[in-house]
């Protein structure tokens, strides 16, 4: 807020501007990076399992080797060696397709903007999951987007609620744009879509001509299972596919994808181009050599491996510490467990207070477009070493036992942040 009443140019922006505010997760991070702190808050991956030194010497490798190509400037839809073995990747999961057909992008993120860009004029209503992905509401917002939400359960996206939603729509002469969803261990509520319920979501898509936008960032990250078979797998005319290689190797390399039926993926190029003009020709070399010369679907198990027991010291602690009243999900993969508060417990007011007994998560309302989600927060595990994790739930939980207490004793548990660290309440805002 401070900043917005600080800023003399507030208008000229474009209206599209008005949309773009910090997200609960980036004020959050100034403060849970301390190291006093155990952060259960952000999604980093925990890179340092990587094979540091032998990617190293691999890139050194590269320089030498096709140095040239590495530092030029390239097509913006990407390397047709990277985009083939992108197919073998995704193959994984049920796809057949063609690298023509995938356009590389920084990240999934930039391929959620390019498409949200492609589809999306002011007003228009984009479904998501309620909760979704904080940075998919961001770019929603950022397009000026009208989000509709659709609920999820344990199950994943909720067929019902889809129909009805639809059909509500449909008598108020409104067609989204198209339905997000993701599908595989989601950010944040950690639940992966029945495979029962597949079919079916795509059907409901048919029948009310919806365009389906599937971001499986986790769909290889399951801890108990072979991949599941993604909706795009039976639907290649319907869904616009997003991956990335940020959970399966490092997002520092800013390397993900759009897999598009071919007359989407010629309009994603051209937006790509009048984004980034060029994709780096390095990072993408340094995913294909990764590929061709390195154990990668070992160090994704080994990554699953690790992921798995970091997930079993959260739902352990979990179960040991938090006071009843408190449920929460009990994912197969990925990052996030998703934990409802008692009645009454506000996980927006609590943050500050989370923070000052040296605990961070991500409150819910981050991850709904209509500012629902005070009643639940978001625990991811991947960054923090287990030991880190119990003792950030053994916080956690202690912050909610002296909340409870406050509610039962003055019928509120009152909004000032207590002690100990600086005024953490004033990054949360
Ligand atoms: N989609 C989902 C669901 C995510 O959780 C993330 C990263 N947190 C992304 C997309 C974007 O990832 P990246 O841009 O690093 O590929």
């Amino acid at each position: 807020m401070e900043s917005r009443r600080n800023d003399s140019y507030l208008d000229r922006y474009a209206a599209r501007a008005q949309g773009m505010v910090p997200s609960e997760i980036r004020a959050l991070f100034a403060v849970a990076s301390r190291p006093e702190v155990v952060s259960l808050a952000g999604g980093m991956p925990y890179v340092s399992a990587l094979p540091l030194d032998l990617v190293g010497d691999m890139a050194a490798r590269l320089m030498s080797t096709r140095g040239a190509d590495a530092l030029q400037y390239m097509s913006a839809q990407g390397d047709p060696g990277l985009r083939e073995q992108i197919c073998e990747v995704m193959a994984l999961e049920g796809i057949q397709a063609s690298g023509d057909d995938i356009v590389v992008t920084v990240g999934s993120q930039q391929a959620l903007d390019l498409v949200t860009r492609l589809f999306v004029d002011p007003g228009d209503v984009v479904l998501a999951e309620a909760p979704t992905y904080v940075g998919a509401l961001g770019t929603f917002a950022a397009f000026q987007a009208e989000v509709v939400h659709v609920p999820l359960d344990a199950a994943g996206l909720v067929p019902e609620a889809l129909r009805e939603t639809l059909a509500r729509l449909k008598t108020q002469g409104r067609t989204p744009k198209f339905l997000y969803t993701v599908p595989n261990f989601q950010n944040p509520a950690g639940v992966t879509l029945a495979v029962r319920r597949r079919a079916e979501i795509l059907g409901i898509c048919q029948t009310y001509d919806v365009l389906l936008v599937e971001d499986n960032a986790y769909g290889l990250l399951g801890f108990d299972s072979e991949p599941l078979r993604v909706l795009r797998a039976d639907d290649a005319e319907r869904v616009i596919y997003l991956g990335t290689f940020s959970k399966t190797i490092a997002p520092g390399l800013r390397v993900g994808w759009a897999l598009a039926p071919p007359a989407i993926r010629a309009k994603l190029v051209l937006a790509a181009e009048s984004a980034i003009l060029s994709h780096s020709a390095l990072t993408q070399l340094l995913v294909r050599e990764y590929l061709a010369t390195q154990p990668w679907r070992e160090q994704i198990k080994n990554f699953q491996e690790l992921y798995r027991e970091r997930r079993d010291a959260m739902l352990d602690s979990l179960e040991a510490l938090m006071p009843a009243g408190c449920t929460w999900n009990r994912p197969g993969g990925g990052f996030y467990v998703w934990l409802t508060l008692p009645e009454g417990l506000d996980s927006k007011a609590m943050a500050p207070r989370a923070i000052a007994n040296r605990v961070a998560y991500v409150p819910g309302t981050g991850f709904f477009a209509d500012g629902s989600g005070r009643d639940a927060l978001r625990l991811s595990y991947c960054f923090p070493a287990p030991e880190r994790i119990r003792e950030g739930v053994r916080r956690l939980a202690a912050t909610v036992e002296h909340e409870i207490t406050m509610l039962g004793t003055f019928g509120t548990t009152g909004t000032q942040a207590s002690t100990g660290v600086d005024r953490p309440g004033s990054d949360l805002t």
